[in-house]
């Protein structure tokens, strides 16, 4: 999997320890391809890692989006993770809000209202589609 050996890489020049738990989130990530929070992380990890805990999963996860390894977003108040699904650099989401499947939307809304935003200066942005996918909706 090219993306994770590209993650793996980020994380190598990073701050961060490589360590065989962080290894393993990303290995989840990377093959679950959508959206996790940490508790479904938990899940995953219960196994090989029974005492970990949610805050340590969930810093981990929070670091590794600050290393734009992951991709953050939030769903009824609670904070959801994903494999960055993208080499493309900028882009937006279709968030399944039931399963976490992402649809990559490769066209920025922003430059739409830069009439409206006149001449001040936009520092970041969000936008985020959400919904129910194909096979949620059966
Ligand atoms: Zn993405
Ligand atoms: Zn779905
Ligand atoms: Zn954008």
């Amino acid at each position: 999997m090219a993306l994770l050996k590209r993650a793996l890489e980020t994380l190598e020049k990073s701050q961060l320890k490589i360590t065989e738990r962080r290894v393993r989130m990303l290995e989840i990530l990377y093959s679950e391809d959508r959206y996790l929070s940490a508790k479904e992380m938990k899940m995953h990890l219960k196994e090989d890692y029974p005492g970990i805990s949610p805050d340590t999963i969930y810093r981990n996860l929070h670091s590794f989006s600050e290393l734009t390894i992951l991709e953050e977003t939030e769903i009824s108040g609670e904070k959801y993770f994903r494999a960055n699904c993208s080499s493309n650099g900028h882009h937006h989401h279709f968030i399944c809000s039931e399963c976490g499947y992402t649809i990559e939307l490769t066209e920025c809304p922003i430059a739409y209202f830069k009439d409206q935003i006149g001449d001040a200066q936009v520092t970041s942005h969000r936008f985020e589609v959400f919904g129910l996918c194909t096979n949620c909706l059966d």
